[in-house]
């Protein structure tokens, strides 16, 4: 297996070399050269198994040799043994035929564990085999900054420092990430906002020497293994709901179309899905994408929602490669008439293909709440803000399909128990694992919005590191 880049000028390469790679020097995504494909009996073949063996059949043909069959299976198995569920993405029944899909018993609690459980031990495996050592640095507003933390912990080739803008994300969030005492895990946090922190960070990139020096790396949502990961909470969910025997349609409360896009690949795979709903806060490029088949970006709303607060969805990429019938030059132009002029319409024969699968819906926050509302009072179900996004798309855009809809939940009510609590008057709890969240010593520098001592800071922290 081969990967190719969705701008079509750089060199193929192995899965090893695009996993640390990220983004490809022509500013493209890493896409197989070819998908895999599973037969009716393949998929047949995994009803029974537990999560890590299916996904590791699942992603075995992503591999193609360069990681080991057995290094792949022991990984998945310890990436998912620590999950607070044993069924790890346990589906939930809301109402006739239709399901719920949870992706938040991973360690912090959002679907983002699923990949980055496996993709840190990835990273430290391929990396330890060729005597080197990374260091990964990224910004968070959020979310993804507790689940790279996580994914990075005590891993031996690894140090990781994660920025985030100080006093702006909550008080939950800021408590996973700081409160993880391992040595090669460095919080800070900017005074300034996250975009700051995001200026940041491409300032460390943007320095050649320091980012060869340091070996930086990024484990953002555009890394293919990211995506290869997610692949198999697809499977897994058809393969228990009757798969291959019957066809589906998948609902994603969706920010930068990592998650969704994993369903797009599943159903390139052979799953059968008839369709896949694309749920959008107020920031619906997505939505708006599909229903008008024109991309345009506007600036960008804060939501209760706040990990769909993106209006550059760049895994969108990944799926108008196929689009654009996998010309890369083509897209190329086409990514840079977006870039140049903050739109792009896709033409009518992309947008008829486009909307054969894809649907989108939006809710506001006001519907957001009343969602919630009404979704516990009907079932005793509480749902974070995020979650309900994908569920209510769903139930709007399941269409004529004939099979099961399955809402995919991204994270656990209580990382946002603020609006769950005004939506239903219930404040969510911590599951047992995290309850002394509050009690735990807190790990965190405070550094201002200035590049340069950042960089003092990063090579003050290693030097350290490598001295003790
Ligand atoms: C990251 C995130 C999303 C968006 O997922 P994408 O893969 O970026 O589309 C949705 N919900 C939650 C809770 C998230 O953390």
């Amino acid at each position: 297996m081969r990967y190719v880049s969705t701008r079509g000028e750089a060199p193929g390469l192995a899965f090893d070399e695009v996993l640390l790679a990220g983004l490809a020097p022509d500013g493209g995504l890493y896409v197989p050269e070819a998908w895999p494909r599973f037969s009716r009996s393949d998929i047949r073949a995994l009803r029974g198994l537990g999560y890590a063996e299916l996904a590791t059949r699942v992603m075995a043909p992503y591999l193609g040799g360069a990681v080991g069959g057995d290094d792949i299976a022991a990984m998945a198995a310890e990436s998912y043994a620590g999950f607070g569920h044993p069924a790890v993405a346990p589906l939930k029944q809301l109402a006739a035929d239709h399901w719920l899909m949870e992706l938040f018993h991973g360690p912090t609690l959002s679907f983002k564990d699923y990949a980055l459980q496996l993709v840190g031990r990835l990273f430290d495996h391929v990396l330890r085999r060729r005597g080197r050592r990374m260091t990964i640095v990224g910004a968070t507003s959020g979310d993804t900054g507790s689940a790279a933390i996580e994914a990075c912990r005590d891993r031996a080739a690894m140090d990781v420092f994660i920025l985030h803008p100080e006093g702006r994300v909550s008080e939950v969030q800021r408590r996973q990430m700081t409160t993880v005492a391992a040595a090669n895990v460095h919080n800070i946090a900017i005074t300034g906002t996250f975009d700051d922190c995001q200026d940041l960070v491409k300032g460390l990139f943007a320095d050649t020497g320091f980012r060869a020096r340091y070996g930086l790396g990024a484990v953002n949502s555009i890394n293919w293994a990211r995506i290869m990961a997610q692949i198999a909470y697809y499977f897994a969910a058809a393969v228990a709901l009757g798969a291959p025997d019957r066809r589906f349609t998948f609902a994603v409360p969706t920010g930068n179309f990592g998650n969704v896009f994993a369903a797009y690949a599943a159903r390139r795979m052979g799953l059968g899905i008839d369709r896949l709903v694309i749920g959008s806060n107020t920031n619906d490029i997505l939505t708006r994408v599909i229903t008008e088949g024109r991309m345009e970006t506007r600036p960008v709303t804060p939501t209760l929602s706040p990990s769909m607060d993106i209006q550059i969805s760049s895994n969108f990429e990944r799926l108008l490669f196929d689009l654009y019938g996998r010309d890369g030059r083509r897209l190329a132009r086409a990514m840079a008439r977006f870039r140049r002029d903050g739109g792009l319409g896709l033409g009518d024969a992309r947008w008829r293909r486009l909307t054969r699968l894809f649907a989108g819906h939006r809710l506001d926050d006001g519907q957001t709440t009343a969602a919630i509302g009404r979704l516990y009072a009907e079932t005793g179900e509480l749902l974070d803000p995020h979650s309900i996004i994908g569920v209510e798309a769903g139930a709007a855009c399941r269409g004529a399909g004939t099979g099961p809809l399955v809402s995919v939940a991204t994270a656990h009510p209580a990382k946002f128990p603020e609006a769950v609590e005004a939506a239903t008057g219930v404040r969510p709890a911590l599951p047992d694992r995290l309850a002394d969240l509050w009690e735990r010593d807190e790990h965190c520098h405070v550094l201002g919005n200035d590049l340069a001592a950042l960089k003092d800071h990063i090579a003050g922290q290693l030097a350290g590191g490598a001295a003790a």
